[in-house]
């Protein structure tokens, strides 16, 4: 089973590179911030408290988090509903990184990203997918770029959904984050030891998908 994994802070290129790297190796894509985002959505719909495990641990338990293709890419979700767009939203993404801070959340999430895998090879990204949920993967990056150009991204994409933003605003949240994401105890966001730094700051998502394929080629992984 082909395993690569692609972690990094937010707005690192991420979603777009792993979807493409998945179609051109014909695996499957696993997006788990999706699945930490659906959770705080429910989180968030229930009135849970963010610090409240017992209550989270209840969700996680009964919670059906799903992914379909279609022709505009691939959907999430949420006890059947579509929530694609929903949880893409500032405030859930917020409260995801505020819940995947407890470990009934992370136990609950990690098992489902690899049983997903047992479906055949695929292409993960998240936070600690390479240092965590799939540690004997066949390649992992690790995907940064310079914070601005990261706001940047999730500025254009936000004003592309015809939702109101300011930069400066977009920037303070991605870096508030950024900072829980690091350094939190359980699977903080840091790069596997053996994973490629890939910097995709100035790199079209082609670019980097094309680097990724050099370094897949000469670990002689790519088909
Ligand atoms: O990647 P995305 O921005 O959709 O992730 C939302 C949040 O989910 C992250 O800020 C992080 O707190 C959490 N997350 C995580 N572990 C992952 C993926 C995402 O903790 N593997």
């Amino acid at each position: 089973m082909l395993i690569i994994t692609i972690d990094g802070p937010a707005g690192a290129g991420k979603s777009t590179v792993a979807q493409r790297l998945a179609r051109r190796l014909n695996l499957l894509y696993l997006d788990t911030g999706a699945m930490y985002r659906a959770v705080a959505l429910q989180a968030l719909r229930e009135k849970i408290d963010p610090t409240d495990e017992l209550a989270l641990d209840r969700l996680c338990k009964k919670i059906s988090i799903s992914f379909a293709e279609d022709p505009r890419g691939q959907r999430v979700f949420l006890q059947g509903e579509d929530v694609t767009e929903r949880i893409r939203e500032p405030e859930v993404g917020w409260m995801a990184s505020a819940v995947s801070l407890k470990r009934p959340v992370r136990e609950a999430m990690v098992a489902l990203q690899r049983g997903m895998a047992s479906q055949g090879g695929l292409v993960a990204e998240g936070r600690d997918t390479g240092t965590v949920v799939f540690p004997r993967a066949e390649a992992k990056f690790f995907l940064v770029a310079d914070p601005r150009e990261r706001a940047l991204r999730r500025f254009r994409e936000l004003k592309a959904r015809g939702k109101e933003a300011f930069l400066e605003e977009v920037e303070g949240e991605v870096r508030k984050r950024d900072d829980q994401d690091s350094s939190r105890d359980l699977a903080p966001l840091k790069p596997a030891e053996d994973a490629y730094r890939i910097d995709s700051t100035g790199l079209s998502p082609e670019e980097v998908v094309e680097k990724m394929l050099k370094i897949l080629g000469k670990t002689s992984l790519s088909r």
